[in-house]
């Protein structure tokens, strides 16, 4: 594990920035002038490059029409397949095992639709119950499409604190009954990694198929999925991955499982050489792409190339690696400034266990998210008590990360927060 000593001076915060190997990358970004954003892992900030590749694709519809499928910069045809090996880097896949199509929630319906195979006795589904909502409506009316009770075959792991998830009381749930798990990489609140090889293994080990939702990991920790046997994957890439809001989504399927035929099925499933045969028996492709279903939204497509190329240069480690480091300066000013205030900090500490954001727990979170607001900090809040902070390794200074912690001691000192209701807003 790395070790790290910090000072509380704004002049050691400038220090971090000079050594700060991924500097430049801050300039590529649209930051709004007087205004830190802290909320990259909700939606990711646009890029210069990530707007030239989607002003590209709009221009090539201007200038071709229906020619930029195949004569277009970037080709549409086959965009989502080099997106996919774009991609694949970021998750530790060969390029055939990655396509990026549809939405998380759509691809979890898909990947549900293909890998939940009940059978006798082995006909319940696995998840735990800190998920993200959206996960557990889709495995709950997938159920029910089988005709199972949701209330008996969906089992949700329980948390000990409400925070975390053990790993062995998720193992200890994986019983006879399971046919397949649906588990978070990161959870979205406290931002804890769950040990994705060692589940696996013990998934495998019972013969049960276990796939993940990398949402809140994707473009900001490494992952092995090829080398750990992860059955599929899934994730958005409008968060770490600056794709913009509704971005075409991704998702990963092992190889072991090419052939299998796709539960939702659709042309742009196909064969890119049979797709336009215009046959009525279905030739999947032989890759992830077979889950694909329909024509791709293009245009949000096109933000992704310019975007994944900035990864591809700044490399998921050294990505990491800054990311861990500025995650544990912030905890180091929260406990140094902030002492007085109340907070709790609800993320783990250990850098083996701790995704992208720091998770502030307060009582009047709903109300301090707002104050920090007004003094120009965009925070996110999660009901009904979380602050999550993103410093955010492409495009978040060290500088801006001693302002927040000034900016909140601030608000708590003068209770600024006060002058708000303690209630979220529509979009929080
Ligand atoms: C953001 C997020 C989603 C969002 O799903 P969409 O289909 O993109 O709206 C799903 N799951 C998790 C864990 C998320 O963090």
């Amino acid at each position: 594990m790395l070790s790290y000593s910090f000072e509380p001076t704004l002049e050691f915060a400038r220090k971090l920035d000079r050594e700060d190997k991924l500097w430049h990358f801050r300039h590529e970004f649209y930051l709004k002038p007087g205004s830190i954003y802290m909320d990259g892992n909700s939606l990711g900030l646009l890029s210069k490059r990530a707007e030239k590749t989607l002003l590209e694709s709009l221009d090539d519809w201007k200038e071709l029409g229906i020619d930029g499928w195949t004569q277009g910069r970037h080709p549409w045809f086959y965009l989502s397949e080099r997106l996919g090996e774009m991609m694949a880097p970021l998750v530790g896949a060969s390029p055939e095992e990655v396509i990026v199509t549809g939405s998380t929630t759509v691809n979890l319906h898909q990947l549900v639709a293909t890998f939940y195979k009940p059978e006798g006795t082995r006909t319940k589904i696995l998840a735990d119950e800190l998920t993200f909502p959206s996960d557990i409506y889709a495995l709950q009316s997938q159920l029910r499409i089988r005709g199972y009770d949701p209330d008996t075959h969906l089992i949700r792991v329980k948390s000990r604190d409400g925070r975390f998830l053990e790993e062995d009381d998720i193992i200890a749930a994986m019983a006879d009954d399971i046919a397949l798990i649906i588990l978070p990489t990161v959870l979205y609140r406290s931002g804890q990694i769950l040990d994705m090889k060692r589940l696996t293994e013990e998934a495998h080990a019972r013969g049960i198929f276990i796939g993940f939702d990398a949402c809140h990991s994707i473009g900001a920790i490494p992952h092995s999925f090829s080398e750990w046997e992860v059955d599929f994957a899934f994730w958005c890439n409008y968060k770490y991955l600056n794709g913009g809001p509704g971005c075409v989504a991704g998702l990963y399927v092992n190889r072991k499982h090419f052939g299998k035929l796709p539960g939702l099925a659709g042309w742009f499933g196909s064969r890119k050489d049979k797709q336009f045969d215009m046959e009525h028996t279905f030739t999947p492709a032989e890759t992830a792409g077979a889950y694909q279903i329909g024509t791709p939204h293009v245009l949000s497509l096109a933000p992704l190339i310019g975007s994944l190329e900035i990864f591809a240069e700044a490399g998921i480690e050294n990505i990491r690696q800054k990311s861990l480091q500025i995650t544990q300066y912030l905890m180091y000013l929260i406990e140094h400034e902030l002492k007085d205030f109340g907070f709790t900090i609800g993320n783990p500490r250990d850098d083996a266990c701790r995704g992208g954001h720091v998770s502030l727990e307060h009582d009047e979170a709903a109300r301090i998210c707002k104050s920090l607001k007004e003094n120009g900090v965009i925070p996110d809040f999660r009901a009904p008590n979380i602050i999550r902070l993103a410093p955010i390794a492409l495009y978040t200074s060290y500088e801006e990360v001693w302002k927040v912690v000034q900016i909140l001691k601030k608000i708590m000192k003068e209770k600024q927060y006060e002058k708000f209701t303690n209630e979220r807003e529509v979009v929080a």
